[in-house]
This record gives structure tokens, C-alpha cells and sequence, in this order.
């Protein structure tokens, strides 16, 4: 049976009070669930949260694929392990589009998170016009070709993929149950393509774009859908615990 995860990717928002609020309310209020919870915090509160963490695992939403040195403003994947974080979010759309961040860049950090035994939640997805165009297919499978199939079939079971189309993320628009499921097939395919059956269908794979308590029960009972990567709606506890339930036993 495979991992099923909720994923709460905070962005740059919260202070550090109510950051501390929230993943208190978020850990007082879990009972009899089945699945993994996750809270990607930004890095500067990794310390604080995860010093008071019980249930829910904690993860950076960035980190430099370069063990140290001449990088103003950044954090190494080996300083937020020291920190104790579990997990990194690498290939957000909001790296890739807003940071510039390539392929070849985020396969480094692949490499590095890796090396530093972080978990890592990959995220892909395309664009409206690639979907309209009919491209979304092939081009998820260059994002994964290209920063991820380059591992081995047993560093491949430290990933954790998040298919969200952009034209999804924080728009309220959210992809039908159906075309995340087909997606998320597509992806499983091209696992089993790389490596095998057996590894494709240990794989984790979330869906992330206006994921919410209203639709989540219809996306989570999908075939190949196995939880969510959930912006917006994981700033209220309120929200994230509603969606979280979807797994209560
Ligand atoms: C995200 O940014 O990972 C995300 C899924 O955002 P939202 O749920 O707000 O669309």
C-alpha cells in the first residue's frame, strides 16, 4: 500500500507567531489518520517549529544544491538537515518561473537533498497553453527525464512527486479528479518505463493546484491520486484539518 501524504506548502506567509499557531493547532487536533503530514515553513522558522514538532513532519521549500560557500541569502540542503528537517520542496512552478530556476539547476539539488538523506517532494506541471496545446504529457515527462531519471532505482524511492499544473496553483481553478488521475497514470507509466512496475507503484504522487476541504474527498479517491500538495488552504487550520480528514480511519 502506498504512502498517502497531506502537504502543506506555506509560501512566504505567516509570522512567526502564528506560524507557531498554526502547526500547534495542526498537531493538537490529529487523531486516527492514515496518512503522512507534512509542513513546508519558510527556512528561518525550520528551528522553532521543528523543536516543538510531534506528528507532523517538517520540510524547507528551498535549499542551494552547494554544500556551502559565497551564496548571499541562501541556505545549503545540509544546514536545514542540521535543523532537522525531514523534507524539501524542489521544483515549485514559483521556483521555476519567478527564480529561473532550469532543470539542470533543480537536478543539483535533486543530487544534494539526496546526498543530505532529505526527502525530496519534487513538484512538476504545465502551463495552460501546453495544456491547451496538447503538450502536458510530454512535458512532464522532460521535467522528470530531465532532474530526476538520472537516479538510481533505490535513491528513486527518497522521492516524492507532485504533479500540479500552474494554471492550477493559487487560482481557485483546480483540475478535474479525472485529469489529475490520467496524469498521474502518465507519471506511473513513465516510472515504470525508467525503472519498474514495483517502483512505479510504490511511488507517492500528490496532486497541488486549489486543492481544498471541498474537493479533496473527490480527488484523494482517485486511483493514482495519493494525497495533496495544498498552498492556500493549509494557512487554515481550520482547511488543512478538513482536507487531512479525508484520511481519518
Ligand atoms: C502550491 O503552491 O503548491 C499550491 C498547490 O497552491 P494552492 O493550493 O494555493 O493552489
Amino acid at each position: 500500500m502506498r504512502k498517502k501524504i497531506v502537504a502543506g506548502n506555506w509560501k512566504m506567509n505567516l509570522t512567526h507567531e502564528e506560524a507557531i499557531e498554526l502547526h500547534s493547532a495542526i498537531e493538537a487536533s490529529l487523531s486516527n489518520i492514515t496518512c503522512e503530514v507534512y509542513h513546508f515553513v519558510p527556512s528561518i522558522y525550520l528551528k522553532s517549529i521543528i523543536d516543538q514538532k510531534k506528528q507532523v513532519q517538517v520540510g524547507a521549500q528551498n535549499a542551494h544544491p552547494q554544500p556551502k560557500g559565497a551564496f548571499t541569502g541562501e541556505v545549503s540542503m545540509q544546514q536545514i538537515k542540521t535543523l532537522g528537517s525531514s523534507a524539501v520542496l524542489i521544483g515549485h512552478s514559483e521556483r521555476r518561473l519567478l527564480f529561473n530556476e532550469t532543470d539542470i539547476f533543480l537536478k543539483e539539488k535533486v543530487d544534494a537533498a539526496l546526498q543530505n538523506q532529505l526527502t525530496v517532494f519534487f513538484c512538476c506541471g504545465e502551463s495552460l497553453q501546453q495544456r491547451e496545446q496538447d503538450a502536458h504529457e510530454e512535458v512532464i515527462a522532460h521535467q522528470l527525464n530531465n532532474s530526476l531519471f538520472h537516479l538510481s532505482e533505490s535513491d528513486f524511492k527518497n522521492i516524492i512527486i507532485a504533479y500540479e499544473p500552474i494554471w492550477a496553483i493559487g487560482t481557485g481553478k483546480t483540475a478535474t479528479s479525472e485529469q489529475a488521475n490520467a496524469m498521474h497514470k502518465h507519471i506511473r507509466n513513465l516510472i515504470q518505463h525508467k525503472y519498474s512496475l514495483e517502483t512505479a507503484e510504490a511511488t507517492t504522487i500528490l496532486y497541488g493546484g486549489s486543492c481544498n476541504p471541498t474537493n479533496a474527498q473527490e480527488l484523494f479517491s482517485k486511483s493514482d491520486i495519493d494525497g495533496g500538495l495544498i498552498g492556500g488552504a493549509s494557512l487554515k487550520s481550520t482547511d488543512f484539518l478538513s482536507i487531512i480528514s479525508v484520511y481519518n480511519d
